[in-house]
């Protein structure tokens, strides 16, 4: 299919100093939990974005010295030159499809404490950064950099940028950004120095201006030289230069870099969940730095729409268009968009599952992309999958698990066809996406429903309930179940370990909630999931003007929801809708109109009046059809997936679905799951330095 013209201008090239990117699609510095202990890994991930079409790919962050050192959430390093073959693997697979490869190096300060190295944390004034935040706690308080200090600081980038284009780098960050050293400096409130460092805007840009000199004299201008910049607390202090701090320090920095990368302070406001943040969230904070600099301007704002990429570059907000979350739920967006086939697009849906991985110190996790970080381990390929089936699939159950599943087999080469008991396909997400904020969330069917509608080896039956004799007479070679899981009403102990039942006419799951139960108020939410689904349950009986009290086992309302930046945000948006809620606490018993409350770690007894109570604790899988095709036709090939399975995260639904499609039909033995392991440094050369 043809371009629309419509979208040209994101395929004009842009000079970025002396290197030029292809297109205006440019995959930003974003966490892959991917580090140089992995490296096939990381070039198969970072590679697959560039055959994607994106003409800038870059890593994540890339530690410049031991001193910096973020452990235990993943991050690179080029501390020595034993780092270099690690990196040489991405900018490789970066470069094999013309795309330019970029590093953001990095230098924590105070945001790193440094638990590995055990080396003080380095700060311009001793102030630390976010000590309350759970991932920057520590008993070790950051220390004040003397003048040899920012001299070394200076010598590391120098040393970490020979070393980075030595591995091909083609763009090399200075990181000024969400806290780090460099930031440090910028910001008077973390700077207090009195020396020619601190003080004015003029003193406090030194460092980042110095930087970003010796990272150029460092490649003799070979490299382009991108400084990364957070603009959300500049742009809120006023100045008596300018309109505000960041314009007078963007107005200070304006010709010091070859591009700038514009982005928010925190992750919770950088990377914010879709539940809280539309599309382009970033644009009130980093529209002006067009308007007081010629270099050219990158900026997120989980971008999948071309028509608000053309937007931001029409509008002079952007010069590229930033991408982390979208490149990673759909790597090939660009190339999509390249040949007229943007309605396939797999968009982000702005569940933030990608950041948990993160959090979680692991690689990345994808719920629209399962192949995300399995491109090297399992072989996948986000858009071609191998057709090596012949033969035909029966798919019971048309939720995320079931749609993925026969997508995936249908691509195979199987013959696939698609039973769902409801009117409508989409299973937990008709109900779940209806939920205050998860709207977005709908895009894991709208992708799969409209690709397997175009396939002619797909047939997609609805209202189509098939009990097991059914499902057999149907005469697939292969049955997959993906037949969900419910929520229980079982409750919680003081040792959060589910106990006994709490049942009464009043006494509701979400599943009744989904099927239009009409609850009572005033109502409470039991919360033990502490994922999304308790808090969304809240607030939308709130919106029914229930008066709505939350209730949970965890120290915060959904508390998992710090690993998606969720959480806090929740306790604001619990503010503004009136959820009152309590935390620490179990329910014991309900009688219609006392639920009686204990306090898990004093054992205090507490009554609250309430007429209904939500319980979201824990799900058990639909497996009654899986075990009854089990029992009746033990010859029948027959795989449970999904919820069904096991229940979870939509992103584990997707996931077990797309594996179960990829190995239905394969001997055990025929799949590979390959073992990365760390390169070998040229001894050679290190011997020589000793
Ligand atoms: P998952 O997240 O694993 O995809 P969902 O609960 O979202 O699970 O989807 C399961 C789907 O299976 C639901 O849409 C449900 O209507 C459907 N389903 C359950 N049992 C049957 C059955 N016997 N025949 C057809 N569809 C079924
Ligand atoms: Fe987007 Fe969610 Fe995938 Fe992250 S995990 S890229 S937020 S769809």
């Amino acid at each position: 299919m043809e371009r629309n013209p419509r979208y040209d201008v994101l395929f004009e090239p842009v000079q970025i100093g002396p290197k030029v990117a292809p297109n205006r699609f440019y995959q930003v510095p974003h966490a892959s939990g991917m580090t140089n202990a992995n490296p096939r890994v990381r070039a198969a991930f970072r590679g697959m974005k560039a055959e994607g079409g994106w003409g800038v790919v870059s890593t994540g962050a890339c530690s410049v010295h031991p001193s910096s050192d973020d452990s235990p959430f993943p991050f690179a390093t080029l501390w020595d030159d034993a780092d270099i073959r690690a990196h040489v693997a991405m900018t490789d697979a970066v470069h094999e499809h013309g795309a330019l490869a970029a590093v953001e190096l990095w230098h924590g300060g105070a945001a790193a404490v440094n638990r590995t190295s055990r080396d003080a944390p380095l700060s311009p004034s001793g102030v630390p950064w976010m000590a309350t935040h759970v991932g920057f706690m520590s008993s070790a308080r950051p220390k004040v950099m003397d003048q040899g200090d920012i001299r070394d600081l200076i010598r590391w980038h120098a040393e970490a940028a020979k070393r980075a284009e030595s591995a091909g780098f083609d763009i090399l960050y200075v990181y000024a950004g969400m806290g780090y050293l460099p930031y440090q400096f910028l910001l008077s409130s973390c700077n207090k120095r009195t020396d020619a460092y601190g003080g004015n805007a003029r003193n406090r840009v030194r460092l980042v201006e110095e930087l970003i000199d010796a990272v150029r004299e460092a490649t003799q201008g070979r490299c382009a030289v991108a400084l990364r910049i957070s603009l959300q607390e500049l742009r809120s202090m006023p100045s008596d230069n300018a309109e505000s701090e960041g314009h007078e320090i963007i107005g200070l920095l304006k010709d010091a870099p070859d591009l700038f990368d514009v982005k928010m302070d925190y992750s919770t406001t950088d990377c914010s969940p879709s539940r809280f943040s539309p599309e382009g969230s970033h644009e009130p904070i980093v529209d002006f730095v067009k308007t007081v600099t010629d270099k050219p301007v990158v900026g997120v704002g989980r971008f999948t729409s071309p028509d608000t990429m053309v937007g931001m570059v029409k509008r002079g907000v952007l010069d590229l268009i930033g991408g982390a979350r979208p490149s990673i739920a759909d790597p090939f967006l660009p190339k999509k968009i390249a040949e007229g086939r943007e309605d396939e697009i797999r968009e982000c849906i702005g569940c933030n599952i990608c950041i948990s991985s993160w959090h979680d110190g692991v690689w990345v996790r994808c719920t629209q992309n399962p192949t995300a970080g399995e491109e090297w381990r399992r072989g996948w390929h986000p858009e071609n999958v191998k057709q090596d089936a012949a033969g035909s699939a029966l798919v019971i159950g048309g939720g995320p698990s079931g749609l993925e599943a026969a997508l995936t087999l249908a691509r195979r080469g199987f013959t696939v066809s698609v039973a769902e008991r409801a009117r409508d396909f989409g299973g937990r997400l008709l109900w779940e996406s209806g939920l205050p904020g998860l709207r977005q969330w709908s895009r894991v069917v709208d992708y799969r429903l409209g690709q397997l509608r175009r396939m002619p080896n797909v047939s997609l039956y609805a209202e189509s309930d098939l009990s097991a004799s059914e499902a057999v007479e149907f005469g697939a070679d292969h049955i997959v179940v993906a037949t969900g899981a419910k929520w229980t009403k079982i409750l919680c102990g003081a040792n959060e370990i589910p106990g006994g039942m709490l049942d009464g006419p009043t006494v509701y799951t979400p599943d009744d909630l989904a099927a239009g139960s009409q609850i009572e108020g005033p109502v409470a939410v039991f919360d033990f999931d502490n994922y999304y689904m308790g808090s969304a349950v809240a607030l939308a009986l709130a919106a029914q003007n229930l008066d709505t009290t939350y209730i949970t086992t965890a120290g915060a309302p959904a508390a998992w929801g710090i690993m998606t930046n969720e959480q806090p945000q929740v306790s604001q948006a619990f503010r503004e809708a009136g959820v009152r809620y309590r935390t620490l606490e179990i329910v014991q018993a309900f009688d219609g109109r006392t639920l009686s409350l204990q306090q898990i770690f004093s054992g205090e007894h507490r009554d609250i009046a309430v007429r209904s109570v939500v319980i979201v604790g824990q799900r058990a899988g639909n497996t009654d059809l899986y075990d009854a095709l089990k029992a009746e036709a033990p010859q029948q090939s027959v795989v449970l997936t999904g919820d069904a399975n096991a229940p979870g995260a939509i992103a584990h639904a997707v996931y077990q679905g797309h594996k179960t499609a990829r190995d239905l039909g394969r001997a055990a033995e025929s799949i590979d799951v390959r073992r990365d392991f760390p390169l070998v440094p040229d001894m050679s050369r290190l011997e020589a330095a000793e």
